[in-house]
């Protein structure tokens, strides 16, 4: 396995980083997740604009594109190239001295590394969810590489033997818990709004537009823990979960069996036809 580490193309067991890295002492730094199809990099521009606009509001002076020149020395490195993966990179505020006050002329450290990653056309789980305090801070539109809020709620789920944890903040549903999550009422589809409390997620993006591309209307508003037994459908989206439906969430059951709701699958089929085109620009 390959890794790109500060300009250079190394093996895994090679890629070696400073303990007084910022990203390893603080979580001081920024992440990003895409996924390469039969098409190539899916949404590629969108993810590396969030990554700039992410080091930009956390004052990470870094360049993306340097990482978006390395990208395709990385997929061939790895044998990759033109094959279906999963691409993760992180930047971080650079090796210093501990110590909160952040560092000047200290370069970045950036990593990044491609594998082997196979998506269905359509994901066909029914999610279990369950629903965890939201706990995190008030910077959620930051994709910050500090995700213990994250991760323990997705823990609480996995304990549960559930699929994905639904995050709530004084009794609203915020987003999962690494993913964004949608409902469907009366043929509408409601989502929360892209503010500080959730991550504006690509595929959150994509599929808006594909609503209204399908003439679904759309409302963004925060739906109460209170209101999910009065939605008809709800849905899980992000990179890698493309659109997943949700059958169970908290003591809600949306349906049985495989019966998927009509706008839930209508946005899967449509999201799916994504693939054959190349969205990379
Ligand atoms: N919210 C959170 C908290 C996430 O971690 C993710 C995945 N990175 C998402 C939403 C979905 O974002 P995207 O569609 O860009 O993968």
């Amino acid at each position: 396995e390959k890794v790109f580490l500060n300009g250079e193309i190394v093996s895994a067991e090679d890629a070696k980083i400073s303990v007084f890295d910022r990203g390893f002492l603080f979580g001081d730094g920024i992440y990003e997740v895409m996924v390469q199809l039969e098409n190539g990099i899916f949404y590629k521009k969108a993810h590396l604009d969030r990554l700039q606009d992410n080091l930009n509001k956390i004052g990470i002076p870094y360049d993306v594109k340097n990482i978006d020149d390395a990208l395709e020395p990385l997929l061939k490195a790895s044998g990759l190239t033109e094959k279906s993966c999963l691409i993760y990179m992180q930047v971080t505020r650079g090796t210093a001295p501990r110590k909160h006050s952040c560092p000047k002329d200290v370069p970045a450290s950036v990593m990044m590394y491609a594998l082997p990653y196979a998506l269905p056309l359509i994901n066909p789980k029914h999610m279990k969810a369950i629903l965890a305090p939201d706990f995190r801070w008030h910077r959620c539109d930051i994709k910050s590489i500090s995700l213990l809020g994250n991760i323990m709620a997705n823990e609480a789920a996995m304990n549960d033997l559930a699929d994905e944890a639904a995050l709530v903040r004084d009794g609203m549903i915020s987003e999962g818990s690494h993913t964004n999550i949608f409902f469907v009422k009366n043929g509408t589809v409601i989502t929360h709004p892209a503010d500080n409390h959730i991550l504006n997620g690509i595929t959150r993006m994509i599929v808006l537009a594909l609503c209204q591309n399908l003439d679904i209307s759309v409302i963004e508003r925060p739906i109460g823990e209170d209101e999910i037994e009065h939605m008809d459908e709800a849905f899980f989206t992000g990179t890698t979960t493309q659109i997943a439906s949700i059958a169970i969430l908290g003591e809600h059951q949306f349906y049985e069996n495989d019966n998927i709701g009509k706008t839930t699958k209508r946005l899967q089929e449509t999201f799916a036809k994504l693939r054959t085109m190349d969205t990379s620009q």
